[in-house]
C-alpha cells in the first residue's frame, strides 16, 4: 500500500517575506470577533521581531518557552489559557524554531478536539480538523514546517501527534528571520536536516520521491556548512523544507532512533543529540559521519562527551528500549533483520561510548 499524503498547500519564500503575513491573515479575519493567537518563542519578546507581528484587535501574543522540548502536559495548559481568554481563535501562527512549530501544531489540534494532547500521541488518532494554522520558522533544519508530526513528550513516551491535520496550512519561509540564531544553535538545528537527508538516501524506504528532494536537500547543505555562500540562509531554508519532503515518504533512521533515547532519559534536545549520536555511527553511515566531521571542524563545533557515564543501569536500559521501539526507522536503516543487526547490546555499547 502506498501513502496517499497531504501536504502544506501555501507557501510563501523571500527575504522580507514576513511582511506579508498581514495579508495572509487578513482573509482569515472574516469578522471583527475574529482573533489570532500569535504563539512566539519566548527568545523573541521585546525583541524587533515581536514588534512587527501584524497584531489587531483582539489578537493575543502567547509566548511559549522551550527550555525543555514540548511536553503534552504544557500544549494542555496553553490550549486551556487560549479557551479561557479567547474561545476559538480564527488562526493560530507558531513563529520560532522547531519547538514553538511544535506547539502551535499542538494547540490548534487541541482547540477542536477534547481530552489531552497526550491521548493523540500516536499516528491518526485526530478525528478533528484543526484550527487554520501557519509556520513561520526561525531556525531552518528540523523541517516541522513541513512534517505532518508535532513531536510531544507525554508521561509515557516522546511520540508526535501524526495526523493529516497537524500539518500546516500555510508557511512563511523568510530567511532573514534566522539571522539572529546562535552559532551552535544553528549549526545543530542544521544538521538535523543534513542528517535527514542521510538517513533517508541510505535507508531501505528510498524511493525516486525521496532521492529527489533528500539529494537536492543535502547539495545544499554541503553548501552551506562546507562553502561560503552569502545566500546560505536561504539555502538552508530550502534545504530544511526539501530534507522535510524527502522523509516524509520515506524514514529516519539510527541516528534519530538512539536520539530520542538521549532526548527521553536525559532530556538532551533534538538537534544536539542527532549530532551526538551522529559522531558514533561510521560503521552504519560512514561517508555522512566522515562529511559531518569535516563540517564540525569548518565550525570548530566541540560536542558534549561522556553523557552517559556513571548513570544507572536502568536508565540505560530506558534509553536501549526507547531507542529500540522504533521499529519503522531501524527497519529503514538496516532492513528486515534489524534486530539481529542491532541487539540491545550493540545499541547500549553506542549509548555506553556517548
Ligand atoms: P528549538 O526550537 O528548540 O530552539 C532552540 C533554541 O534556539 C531555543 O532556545 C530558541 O529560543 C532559540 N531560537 C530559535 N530561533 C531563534 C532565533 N532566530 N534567534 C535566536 N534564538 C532562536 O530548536 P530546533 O532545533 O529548531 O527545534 C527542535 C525541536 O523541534 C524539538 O522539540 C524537536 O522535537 C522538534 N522537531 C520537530 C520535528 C517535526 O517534524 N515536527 C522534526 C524535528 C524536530
Ligand atoms: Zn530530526
Amino acid at each position: 500500500m502506498y501513502r496517499n499524503f497531504r501536504i502544506v498547500p501555501n507557501i510563501i519564500f523571500g527575504r522580507g517575506c514576513f511582511n506579508q503575513l498581514d495579508q495572509i491573515l487578513d482573509k482569515r479575519r472574516t469578522s471583527q470577533n475574529d482573533r489570532v493567537m500569535f504563539v512566539l518563542d519566548e527568545v523573541f519578546k521585546g525583541r524587533p521581531l515581536e514588534g512587527r507581528l501584524p497584531v489587531r484587535g483582539r489578537d493575543m501574543i502567547l509566548h511559549v518557552n522551550v527550555d525543555d522540548e514540548p511536553k503534552t502536559s504544557y500544549i494542555d495548559e496553553l490550549t486551556a489559557r487560549i479557551k479561557d481568554a479567547s474561545g476559538l481563535p480564527a488562526a493560530v501562527v507558531g513563529i520560532g524554531g522547531g519547538s514553538a512549530m511544535d506547539i502551535a501544531k499542538a494547540v490548534s489540534l487541541m482547540l477542536t478536539n477534547p481530552g489531552s494532547s497526550a491521548d493523540y500521541q500516536g499516528w491518526d488518532l485526530i478525528e478533528n480538523p484543526a484550527v487554520y494554522h501557519i509556520a513561520v520558522p526561525t531556525l531552518s533544519g528540523t523541517g516541522a514546517e513541513v512534517s505532518r508530526t508535532a513531536i510531544l513528550t507525554g508521561p509515557e513516551k516522546k511520540l508526535g501527534i501524526n495526523s493529516d491535520y497537524t500539518l500546516y496550512d500555510q508557511m512563511v519561509l523568510d530567511p532573514e528571520l534566522v539571522a539572529g540564531a546562535p552559532k551552535e544553535q544553528w549549526f545543530y538545528t542544521g544538521m538535523d536536516c543534513y542528517i535527514h537527508d542521510v538517513e533517508s538516501l541510505q535507508g531501505t524506504y528510498i524511493n525516486e520521491f525521496s532521492r529527489a528532494f533528500g539529494e537536492k536537500s543535502l547539495e545544499l547543505c554541503h553548501q552551506v556548512f562546507l562553502e561560503d555562500h552569502e545566500d546560505h540562509a536561504d539555502k538552508l531554508m530550502m534545504a530544511s523544507y526539501f530534507g522535510g519532503m524527502s522523509i516524509a515518504y520515506s524514514q529516519v533512521g539510527a541516528c534519530h532512533a538512539l536520539s530520542y533515547g538521549l532526548s527521553y532519559v536525559l532530556g538532551i534536545h533534538h538537534g544536539i543529540g542527532c549530532c551526538i549520536a551522529f559522531d558514533y555511527l561510521d560503521e552504519i553511515y560512514p561517508e555522512g559521519v566522515e562529511t559531518f566531521r569535516k563540517m564540525m571542524d569548518r565550525h570548530q563545533i566541540t560536542l558534549p562527551r561522556d553523557l552517559t557515564r556513571g548513570l544507572p543501569e536502568e536508565k540505560m536500559e530506558l534509553m536501549v528500549t526507547t531507542a529500540l521501539n522504533l521499529v519503522p526507522l531501524w527497519e529503514n536503516c538496516l532492513g528486515p533483520d534489524w534486530q539481529n543487526l542491532m541487539t540491545r547490546d550493540r545499541a547500549m555499547d553506542l549509548y555506553k561510548k556517548m
